[in-house]
């Protein structure tokens, strides 16, 4: 009976070791984040549009379609803190599809140190919220929950007051005007007066046009956000740029 009780203990340990050092991403064991994937997805020798958070060369400042007067026009700067793709787009899906908001959780800290190295500190962040027939549907809000992450790493308020008023279609397939003009009038601030010369971060888990991001940005700025700032767990990259990854 010892014997079975040394055994279970070493069990459970192997399996608390396996768990507490494989890579959020890909599983492999050693790092919460292994160098493979930091390479691969976070890519840090890459620089981000302030525009719009895409990948881009690290050298520059804006994206191509940000130069030429594309990008959103109410956000101070967007960053993102990997490339959609491979390991980061799985994970993400499985946090959206298969219902695991805890693994942000896993990812608080690397994500909101390295949102803080980006952006300035801010009063507050406010999560791209979600309309209320999705929310009893996914049972979360991703946004939301990174949002948490931040708050817990960071210490920063989570600012409230702002709620999603339209159920919108699918913005996969619409080019960056038609996801605009589907997102119009989709965001209402509830509470402008917690909202009135502050400065924030708007988070979200991924961004692409920066559409979504632009569209609740511009209520923010209209009850009077005074600096706004995006935050993505994961964007773009630059068309110009040689395909990394998949
Ligand atoms: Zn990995
Ligand atoms: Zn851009």
């Amino acid at each position: 009976m010892k014997e079975f009780w040394k055994g279970a203990i070493k069990f459970t340990r192997a399996l608390w070791y396996e768990e507490a050092q494989a890579c959020v991403f890909c599983g492999a064991v050693g790092d919460l984040i292994c160098p493979t994937c930091t390479a691969g997805y976070l890519h840090p020798e890459l620089g981000r549009c302030r525009g719009c958070g895409k990948l881009i060369l690290k050298e520059k400042t804006s994206c191509l379609d940000c130069k030429a007067g594309k990008g959103p026009k109410h956000l101070d700067q967007v960053t993102a803190w990997g490339h959609y793709s491979g390991g980061l787009r799985e994970f993400i899906h499985k946090v959206k599809f298969e219902a695991h908001p805890r693994h942000l959780m896993e990812i608080a800290r690397p994500f909101s140190n390295w949102a803080i190295s980006q952006l300035p500190a801010v009063d507050g962040v406010v999560a791209v919220p979600m309309h209320a027939s999705r929310l009893a549907e996914r049972g979360f809000n991703q946004a939301e929950v990174l949002a948490s992450a931040i708050h817990w790493e960071l210490g920063l308020p989570i600012i409230e007051g702002i709620e999603r008023i339209e159920l919108t279609s699918s913005q996969i397939l619409l080019s960056r005007h038609d996801r605009l003009h589907n997102l119009k009038g989709a965001f209402a601030v509830r509470e402008p007066k917690l909202i009135i010369g502050r400065s924030v971060w708007i988070v979200d888990d991924v961004t692409t046009t920066g559409a979504t991001l632009e569209a609740v940005a511009e209520v923010l700025r209209g009850s009077g956000a005074q600096t706004i700032y995006g935050l993505c767990l994961a964007a773009g990259l630059e068309k110009k740029l040689v395909p990394l990854g998949d």
